[in-house]
């Protein structure tokens, strides 16, 4: 799964949201977040995004953001 990151703090583009094609942003007040069971890992919206804010949770030091992307994706509104 992709998972949003603290670039995305105060930016909230929504390229990301524009190009997904399972509808898995949630929006937060200050970012977006993935959930993590409907994203198809299908990586398109990695390289949407403007802030250089979404890695694949595979990615060195993710665990954090794996945690909050998973928290916040239950509490959040979809966008
Ligand atoms: Fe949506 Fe694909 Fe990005 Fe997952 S990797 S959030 S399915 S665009």
């Amino acid at each position: 799964t992709y998972v949003v990151t603290d670039n995305c703090i105060g930016c909230k583009y929504t390229d990301c949201v524009e190009v997904c094609p399972v509808d898995c942003f949630y929006e937060g007040e200050n970012m977006l977040v993935i959930h993590p069971d409907e994203c198809i890992d299908c990586g398109v919206c990695e390289p949407e995004c403007p802030a250089d804010a979404i890695r694949p949770d595979t990615d060195a030091d993710m665990d954090r953001w794996v945690t909050f992307n998973a928290r916040y994706a239950e509490l959040w509104p979809v966008i």
